[in-house]
């Protein structure tokens, strides 16, 4: 039985923050699935879907254990759809801690079989969240060091 995790967020944009969650969960699971949550209807986001997903796909390019996916349903919902088991998420202080905390309840509860698993921030990438990196790129400041990939 292949161990399947899914990463979701709304990677808005990916990090390189995100790429090492992902780059550790590969040591733990079979297979990651990125999954960008993402609403078409009311889409508020600030880096296009498809640009996105082409720039995941860049990062784990020849990389067959990981996929990337979008969704738009609960994440519990989508997590069965794909047969994971396993919820990866992030964690850099104890404000995701809170967060993340009810999330996982409220999704253990929808889904008894899914485990949230949480892997501490690489320090180096501590300082790095997507809304910062939207600001500075709102203001034309460079970015290029907190990504993975070129814009
Ligand atoms: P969401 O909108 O669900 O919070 P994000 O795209 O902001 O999604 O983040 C997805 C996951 O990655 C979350 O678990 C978040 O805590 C984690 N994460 C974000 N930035 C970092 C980082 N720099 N280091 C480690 N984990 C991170």
């Amino acid at each position: 039985m292949k161990k399947i995790a899914l990463f979701p967020g709304s990677f808005d944009p990916f990090t390189r923050g995100h790429e090492d969650i992902v780059l550790r969960g590969l040591q733990l699971f079979d297979e990651i699935i990125i999954a960008i949550g993402y609403n078409s209807g009311k889409s508020q986001r600030y880096f296009p879907i498809e640009l996105m997903i082409s720039k995941i796909k860049e990062t784990f390019k020849g990389q067959p254990r990981i996929r990337v996916q979008t969704y738009s349903e609960l994440t519990a919902e989508f997590a069965k759809k794909n047969d994971a088991k396993y919820l990866l998420r992030g964690l850099r202080n104890t404000t995701d801690f809170e967060y993340e905390n009810s999330i996982a309840q409220v999704n253990k509860h929808l889904y008894s079989e899914l485990e949230s698993v949480f892997l501490i921030t690489s320090p180096r990438f501590a300082s790095i969240s997507s809304s910062i990196i939207r600001e500075v790129h709102k203001y034309d400041g460079n970015v290029a060091d907190f990504l993975p990939y070129h814009l």
